[in-house]
C-alpha cells in the first residue's frame, strides 16, 4: 500500500489509520471478521475495469471471456460449499440478496411473517423503515418470554392467522439454533415460502459445526464477509425450481453490472471454506463465544441472553451496570474492545439495553481459550468499574499486550 499514498494523501492516510485501528483493537462485532490476503488482493485487480452484464454466455458487452470462467466458478464452488442446486453470486449486499428473492417470490403488498428486531431479527425481513416493510405487509414473531427462545407454537398460531406467502427465518443476533425443520413445517402448514437468510452464520454452516437451512429452506440468502469470512458481498441459494425467477430477480431486475473483482474474491472464499483448516476455525468460533459466554454468565452485573450461545455470537443484558447498551460499548471502545449496542428480546422500548459480543474475528487472529479467558474477564471488570481510572488503564495496557501477541494481518 506504499504506490498511491503520494497520488492521495489523505484516503491513503485513512486506510492506513483504518489498518492500525484493526490492529490495535480487539474486535468483538460478531458481524466483522479478517479476509484472507487472496480475498483481499484479489478485490484490487484489473476485474474492477471489467463491465459483465447479464449471465455467463449470455452477455450485454464483449469481452467476458475470462469473467464468465470466474462466475461460473464461484457459482460452482457455492453450490458444492452447500450442497445446493441452485447457487447466485452476484447480489453486491446481504440486503440485495434479500430484496431480490423479494422481487422472486412476491408481489407487492403480499405479507411476510418474520422475526422481530426485538428478539435478534434483521431490518431488511419487513421492518417499516427498510424497503421490504414499505413494499410488503410484515408481522413479526418473538421469544418467550421466560426461555428468551423462539416459540414455534405461537410461531405457527401466528403464522394460521396471518396467512404470509414468505415466512422469513435467521437472524443478526440469536444465539441459540433455529429449528429449520419446524420453520418448514409451519410454512408448509399455511402453504408459505420459507426463506432462511443466514448470513451470520454461513460460515458456521459451512464449516460444519451448525445444521445447514439449505436441503429445508426454499430459498436460503447470506452474505459471504461475516463468519463465511469472504469479501463483503450478497449471495442466494435454493431448490432449482427457483432458479429462472431468482436469476431474473437479480439481473435485470435488481442490478446491471456485476463486481467481478467481488466475485473472484467469493470464489477464493469458498474455496477457502472447504479447507479442513476452515472446520477447525469454524468449532473454535463457537468455541470461543461458548467459553466467553460462560464467564459473562458469572460475572456480576451482567447477563447473558439466553444463558449461553450455541454458535459465534452472544447478547449482553448490560441494564444492571446502569448503563445502556451504547455506554457500555463506548465504555469498552474506550479500552480498545469494539463491540455494539443491542436491542434486548424482552426489553419494552427501544434503548437497546444490551451489546453484541461476537468471536469471528478473534479466531481468526488465532484467540484461544487462554486468550479468550482475559477478554472475557476485562470486559466484566470494565463494565463494572467505569469510573475508574486505574481499572481502565490496565486494561487498556492489556488489551495492548494482546492484539501485540495476536497480530490481525492473515
Ligand atoms: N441479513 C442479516 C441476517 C444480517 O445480519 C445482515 C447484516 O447485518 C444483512 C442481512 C445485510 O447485509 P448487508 O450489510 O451486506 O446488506
Amino acid at each position: 500500500m506504499t504506490d498511491w499514498q503520494a497520488q492521495d494523501p489523505e484516503i491513503w492516510q485513512a486506510v492506513a489509520d483504518e489498518a492500525a485501528r484493526q490492529e490495535n483493537v480487539i474486535e468483538l462485532i460478531a458481524s466483522e471478521n479478517i479476509a484472507s490476503q487472496a480475498v483481499r488482493a484479489v478485490q484490487s485487480s484489473v476485474l474492477t475495469n471489467k463491465y459483465a452484464v447479464g449471465y455467463p454466455e449470455n452477455r450485454v458487452y464483449t469481452g467476458n471471456e475470462a469473467i464468465d470462467r470466474i462466475d461460473n466458478l464461484a457459482r460452482q464452488r457455492a453450490q458444492d460449499l452447500f450442497g445446493a442446486e441452485y447457487a447466485n453470486v452476484f447480489p453486491h449486499s446481504g440486503t440485495q440478496a434479500n430484496q431480490a428473492v423479494y422481487a422472486a417470490l412476491l408481489e407487492p403488498g403480499d405479507r411476510i411473517l418474520a422475526m422481530s428486531e426485538h428478539a435478534g431479527g434483521h431490518f431488511t425481513h419487513g421492518q417499516a423503515h427498510n424497503f421490504s416493510g414499505q413494499l410488503y405487509d410484515a408481522q413479526f414473531y418473538g421469544v418467550d418470554p421466560a426461555t428468551e427462545l423462539l416459540d414455534y407454537d405461537q410461531i405457527e398460531r401466528q403464522a394460521r392467522e396471518w396467512q404470509p406467502k414468505l415466512i422469513i427465518a435467521g437472524a443478526s443476533a440469536y444465539s441459540q439454533l433455529i429449528d429449520w425443520e419446524r420453520m418448514r413445517a409451519i410454512a408448509d402448514e399455511v402453504g408459505a415460502y420459507l426463506m432462511v437468510d443466514m448470513a451470520h452464520i454461513a460460515g458456521l454452516v459451512a464449516g460444519g459445526v451448525l445444521p445447514s437451512p439449505v436441503p429445508v429452506a426454499d430459498v436460503v440468502t447470506s452474505t459471504t464477509h461475516k463468519t463465511l469470512r469472504g469479501p463483503r458481498g450478497g449471495m442466494i441459494l435454493s431448490k432449482q425450481e427457483y432458479a429462472e425467477r431468482l436469476n431474473d430477480a437479480v439481473f435485470p431486475r435488481s442490478q446491471s453490472g456485476t463486481l467481478e473483482q467481488i466475485v473472484a474474491a467469493k470464489a477464493i472464499a469458498y474455496r477457502e471454506a472447504q479447507q479442513p483448516e476452515f472446520r477447525q476455525y469454524a468449532q473454535q468460533v463457537v468455541n470461543n463465544a461458548q467459553l466467553m459466554a460462560q464467564i459473562l454468565n458469572e460475572t456480576p452485573n451482567v447477563r447473558v441472553v439466553t444463558g449461553g450461545t450455541v454458535n459465534h455470537e452472544l447478547t449482553l443484558d448490560v441494564q444492571a451496570t446502569g448503563m445502556t447498551g451504547e455506554e457500555a460499548a463506548n465504555l469498552l471502545y474506550s479500552v480498545g474492545i469494539a463491540t455494539n449496542k443491542e436491542l434486548l428480546p424482552l426489553e419494552s422500548g427501544n434503548v437497546m439495553e444490551g451489546i453484541r459480543i461476537g468471536t469471528p474475528t478473534i479466531t481468526s487472529r488465532n484467540f484461544t481459550e487462554d486468550a479468550v479467558q482475559t477478554v472475557a474477564e476485562l470486559i466484566g471488570t470494565v463494565l463494572n468499574h467505569p469510573q475508574d481510572e486505574a481499572v481502565l488503564t490496565t486494561a487498556r495496557q492489556e488489551i495492548q499486550r494482546m492484539t501485540q501477541q495476536f497480530p490481525a494481518t492473515r
